[in-house]
């Protein structure tokens, strides 16, 4: 039904069927519109009919017609689409007023008052929406008849006051757009509707669209609906109230309310409306009704209601009622409570949640009254979700510094690189100009937690002149200055704004609780460190599915070490500096073992290309010559031989490893050492038990690949479980991430990969032909024009990246039934995402440590709605 009369007005018929006092009118369906677009703007004929008729009817149950010179009835123009859209759209109120029937109103109300202020309001409507007329040309009149009469409020003019405002009102009009303001109510009503229509593909209603990703609607309904009045006196009111508290969630009536006024003096503030509490006092019989009719409401919709009413001369009516938005929080606990109230089961209370919300809970967060007076002075991606607040810094070492001597800092750069590992650790945010959501930026700082606004193309970094430059030149910061940058909506403040810790409530533990019993996926966390994997633990993770090791070998001294491996000019030279880095990585590993308290840990190999571990400025490669007193030429000719023109498609994951296999070789031990050492050493009760590793070899693209690379960690593993005199179950896999991998899948396990993990931020590069890096500034546009439906470095791609994915299980499972099936790029957290995952019958999804509620949330959903289906 909402999708033929819009939310409102399949909302106005429902209420009405349920016997609430609404105030009669008639709904003219979004097929209208929708015609209305295909017969080149017009009205059809028969259309028109149907109207005129409903009119008649309308004026019948009313007992008063539009425009009459005595008692006239007076409408509402309103928009209404199927999804809500407040605010997008035009709204015509008090229509059929006239210069006869003003006289009418203010006879039959005995308050002429009342009748020129509506009139006033009319014109004033009518010349700016559908006469297009700019809002500031009524605003100076109505702004300059107060100041000569020295009144403060609008309600502060008298009648004579607002009779001499219409007059300048419609002279004004006049003036501008050389025709009167229109005097035939019939004329008012159609270019009302026709302005209604005309406003669904405004700029900001199509924007709102575009941004709220609402698609597939035809157009918005426009409900036609008599007038009540909360200003006729001091028996009439207007308010509005939420049967629950839209913040906290609390089960308590909450709402505001003014006597003798209309809808807008609520809102506009220029009165202080009472809370709803002191209407019992006021008038207790209305007070009572409201609460039975929002009770009912309630429980009709089952959800927490945000409605609107108006007393006129004593009489209640329900202007409108729709699910209220609510903050996460509140959206928790509602849930959470209905079902102890017997309203919902527990499966509806978490389909209530949208999962993506549930980030609001597990992050800081900005002071919603002050980021409300807070304006963005520039807007990026929303890479990684919370709020951070500090002074700017331009380089990483500023960063780490910084941070050391007690100071919050967000590191500013046009991208990040592997190199800022540090800095970024200990920023509060991260700003970068360039780069997507699966930028090196946007996958760390999702992965750390931490606050990050990505590929914000405002920007101009001057990193030499430590400069920020923001809207094309009318802001430029310096180092130290500060701002504020919202992970959640990609916005960017200059200043500081307040901010708020999360708080994670007893409902969130109860519904992520409900939400276990029920999935039936696995949920992983990709961490490369025990903080973070602690951090995981906390969220419900079961495990590790991605760790990836090259982040470690940047911390500290083993970058050194790295880079004499690098430099390194022959076998023996290249494991002395492995040997070097062996001890970092087996403690690595301990920490994670123990921190994931024997749940499967799945350890991924070197990845990236060597080049990424060696300076590209001159300075640092100036500083690398003196630090490891190796001559510049020679550091230059390195960098040079390493470079690449595509390095993504280069000498990178397996690759290194089938060329310098002592790097695996040096992990692997690394791995089953530590794997050892965890369960054999220490006090028996401290000993991890179950132990799990997995190791996973990336960018697999051939047989042969794997089953070199597989051999060699199978006998360096079982020589060091031979020599220790222990058994450990192990694994061996591979990611399947290059598209040649997934077709070839089951010839890959016949070859004795014992899981897949699907790299899906590579399958997704490879598989679209889309670079991970660059594609951010074009697939904004493709999503615009619905080439893609969603970002699909994103959301899943599972008509294409999935058909591969489909394939790759389809063969792996044809040769090992069992075969594990995980994802570890990250799609992993994003809710369609794991629905898909769920149908494929993947064992689990693994995402960032703060997505891992998400997931477990988006799983549960998974079952309910396959269930439902069935
Ligand atoms: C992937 O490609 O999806 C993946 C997880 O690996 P990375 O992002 O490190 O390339
Ligand atoms: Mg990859």
């Amino acid at each position: 039904m909402k999708e033929i009369l819009g939310g409102k007005g399949a909302n106005l018929a429902e209420m009405k069927n349920l016997g609430i006092n609404v105030p009669p009118g008639f709904t003219i369906t979004t097929e209208v519109c929708d015609l209305y677009y295909k017969s080149k703007k017009t009205i059809t004929g028969e259309v028109k009919k149907q109207i005129d008729n409903k009119l008649k009817e309308l004026e019948k149950k009313m007992r008063k017609n539009l425009g009459d010179a005595n008692d006239p009835l007076l409408v509402s123009v309103r928009s209404g689409a199927a999804a809500s859209m407040p605010g997008m759209m035009d709204t015509i109120l008090n229509l059929g007023l006239n210069d006869k029937s003003v006289v009418g109103l203010s006879e039959k109300t005995k308050n002429p008052r009342f009748a020129w202020d509506s009139y006033r309001r009319l014109i004033q409507m009518f010349g700016s929406v559908v006469m297009e007329m700019e809002h500031s040309d009524f605003e100076h009149i109505l702004e300059k008849v107060k100041d000569t009469k020295g009144a403060k409020y609008d309600t502060d003019l008298t009648t004579e006051d607002l009779q001499q405002i219409v007059k300048e009102y419609k002279a004004k009009i006049k003036k501008v757009k050389g025709v009167d303001f229109p005097q035939d109510p019939i004329k008012q009503m159609y270019s009302s509707i026709n302005a209604v229509f005309g406003s669904w593909n405004n700029y900001r209603a199509i924007r709102y669209r575009e941004i709220n990703n609402i698609k597939g609607l035809i157009g918005t309904a426009v409900n036609i609906q008599a007038m009540v009045f909360g200003n006729l006196g001091e028996t009439s009111g207007t308010g509005v109230c939420f049967t629950r508290n839209p913040s906290t969630g609390e089960a308590k009536f909450y709402g505001e309310y003014l006597m003798n006024a209309q809808g807008e003096d609520v809102v506009a503030g220029i009165r202080t409306p009472l809370p709803v509490s002191s209407l019992q006092k006021q008038n207790p019989k209305i007070y009572k009704e409201l609460i039975t009719i929002c009770n009912k409401v309630e429980k009709h919709y089952r959800d927490m209601q945000d409605m609107e009413f108006t007393i006129q001369d004593g009489e209640l009516y329900i202007l409108q009622a729709r699910n209220g938005k609510r903050t996460a929080h509140a959206a928790v606990r509602i849930a959470v409570e209905m079902v102890t109230e017997k309203v919902l089961t527990k499966e509806q209370a978490i389909l209530r949640i949208d999962p993506n919300q549930l980030n609001q809970l597990l992050h800081k967060q900005f002071n919603p009254v002050a980021l409300n007076k807070a304006e963005a002075v520039a807007m990026g991606l929303p890479a990684s979700p919370g709020a951070a607040v500090g002074e700017i810094v331009f380089t990483a070492a500023d960063a780490f510094e910084k941070t050391k001597k007690g100071l919050d800092v967000i590191l500013v750069r046009t991208e990040t690189s592997p190199e800022d590992i540090d800095g970024m650790h200990s920023a509060k945010g991260i700003l970068t100009a360039r780069g997507g959501m699966t930028s090196h930026a946007a996958v760390v700082a999702r992965g750390m937690g931490t606050c990050c606004v990505a590929g914000c193309a405002d920007l101009i970094i001057n990193e030499k002149a430590k400069t920020l430059t923001i809207k094309g030149g009318s802001i430029v910061l310096k180092e130290g200055a500060f701002i504020s940058l919202d992970g959640s909506t990609g916005k960017v403040y200059v200043g500081k704004i307040n901010t708020e810790d999360p708080t994670l409530s007893g409902s969130f533990g109860k519904l992520m609780s409900w939400a276990d019993d029920i999935r039936k996926i696995g949920v992983r966390t990709n961490a490369d460190t025990p903080v973070d994997a602690a951090v995981a633990r906390k969220f419900g993770a079961e495990g590790i599915g991605l760790c990836r090791t090259e982040h470690m070998f940047f911390e500290g001294d083993r970058i050194k070490a790295v880079r004499e491996m690098i430099l390194a000019s022959d076998l023996p030279s290249r494991e002395k500096a492995l040997a070097k880095l062996l001890p970092y990585q087996r403690n690595d590993f301990v920490e994670l073992f123990r921190t994931m308290e024997g749940f499967p840990v799945t350890v991924r190999l070197l990845d990236p290309p060597l080049h990424e571990f060696l300076p590209k400025e001159k300075k640092d490669i100036e500083e690398l010559n003196k630090e490891m007193k190796v001559p510049v030429k020679t550091l230059m000719d390195k960098i040079s031989d390493l470079h690449e023109f595509n390095p993504m498609l280069g000498h990178r994951g397996c690759r290194l490893a089938i060329t310098f296999p002592e790097i695996y070789d040096m992990q692997t031990r690394a791995i089953i050492e530590a794997a050892i050492e965890v369960t054999t050493k220490g006090p028996a009760n401290k000993r991890v038990k179950n132990i799990q590793p997995e190791i996973m070899i990336p960018l697999v693209a051939t047989t042969k690949e794997f089953s070199i690379l597989k051999e060699r960690i199978v006998n360096i593993v079982e020589a060091k479980m031979k020599e220790a005199g222990v058994k450990i179950a192990y694994k061996v896999g591979t990611m399947i991430e290059v598209p040649r991998a997934a077709l070839v899948a089951d010839k890959i396990v016949a070859a004795g990969a014992e899981f897949f993990s699907f790299g899906t931020n590579d399958l997704t590069q490879m598989g679209a032909g889309l670079s991970r890096d660059d594609s951010g500034k074009f697939l904004k546009e493709y999503v615009q024009q619905n080439i893609f439906e969603y970002d699909p470095f994103e959301s899943l791609d599972q008509e294409g990246v999935g058909e591969l994915i489909r394939i790759a299980i389809k063969k792996g499972r044809s040769v090992k039934k069992d075969l594990k099936v995980g994802i570890c790029g990250e799609h992993g957290g994003e809710p369609k995402t794991v629905e898909f995952c769920h149908r494929e019958g993947f064992t689990y999804v693994s995402c960032s440590p703060f997505r891992v509620p998400i997931a477990r949330l988006a799983g549960a959903q998974a079952v309910i709605k396959e269930r439902s289906k069935k």
